[in-house]
């Protein structure tokens, strides 16, 4: 079976073919396009032709498409209703893509949502867990015997936007201040770790000497090293992630937590503090919760758009 898979991305977008145990046949890349929404859509629905061509299946050999969305999508996964780090709004992105491509079976939904469902089909997830996503952004999703909850609004999971820091708060790219991403995502990370390079010598020196980039990944590297201002860094981060966790746990009593994104890779680094903090806050019972990275790497959004269209074709 060859199902068409498509997932837009705040800086690149990636279109593929997936088979139904969810191996990668082929991909293909472009970066994407955000001043024009349309554009940019069509220009996805022939990289998704191409790739098909490439690996030599006609598009009348797809069985359907799903799409994974930078944004919240509305409960007929067919509406994108807003795509904050785009600018786009209200676009009817299955119907667009419907008559683009000339395939019905077309559903399109939330990335980190779709992240949850690779995770589930394809990677053996149990029925109730959360599927964290840390980069950039914070973004969450929850499944709860073994679906994946969408929410009144569509918005369940957005843990990014819990409020954690309330003394000094940090504006956060949503508006407001204090939120989870601004204080511990990825790019919030990037930001102290500059900062540190700033106004520390010492820390710059070694940067210098290691070759690390002036990023989260640079600061992981130091942090590893031992460099102890960039692990208390990565501590704090823990530390935030395992307060805006505590409540969710302790509310929704999920078998495991899954952590994708780049900084997901330091996951070792964010672990120590997040448990002390689960451990401060959740319900006793619910605060052991096993954690762990996924293993599907940034695949995950992709081959989770092959699960969308598996979940929905049923
Ligand atoms: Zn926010």
């Amino acid at each position: 079976m060859y199902i068409g898979a498509i997932d837009i991305g705040g800086s690149k977008t990636i279109a593929g073919l997936v088979n139904e145990n969810g191996e990668l046949l082929i991909e293909k890349q472009i970066v994407t396009e955000k001043s024009d929404c349309a554009a940019h859509f069509n220009r996805c629905a022939a990289l998704l032709l191409e790739a098909a061509a490439e690996y030599g299946a006609p598009a009348q050999a797809l069985e359907g498409v799903g799409v994974s969305l930078p944004g919240m999508v509305d409960h007929s996964h067919s509406v994108l209703l807003l795509a904050p780090g785009a600018g786009w709004r209200d676009f009817p992105a299955a119907e667009f893509l419907r008559e683009a491509l000339g395939i019905r079976a077309l559903w399109c939904e939330n990335d980190v949502n779709n992240c949850a469902r690779a995770e589930l089909r394809f990677a053996g997830a149990p029925e109730n867990f959360l599927w964290i996503t840390v980069s950039t952004g914070i973004g969450g999703a929850v499944v709860a015997d073994g679906r994946v909850l969408l929410g009144c609004n569509s918005l369940a999971g957005e843990l990014g936007h819990c409020k954690v820091e309330f003394e000094h708060p940090l504006p956060c790219p949503c508006g407001s201040r204090g939120c989870l991403e601004a204080h511990a995502s990825g790019a919030a990370l990037s930001r102290r770790f500059a900062r540190l390079l700033a106004e520390d010598p010492q820390a710059a020196a070694l940067a210098r000497e290691r070759g690390a980039s002036p990023d989260a990944a640079g600061c992981a590297a130091l942090a590893q090293a031992g460099f102890s201002p960039a692990r208390a860094l990565f501590d704090r981060a823990g530390g935030y992630l395992g307060q805006a966790l505590a409540p969710v746990v302790s509310m929704l009593n999920p078998e495991r937590v899954y952590f994708g994104g780049g900084v997901a890779r330091s996951l070792g680094l964010l672990l120590p503090r997040m448990r002390s903090a689960l451990g401060a806050r959740a319900a006793e019972s619910c605060a052991g919760v096993e954690i762990r990275a996924t293993g599907l790497g940034y695949e995950a959004s992709l081959l989770g758009a092959a699960a969308l269209f598996l979940e929905q074709a049923r």
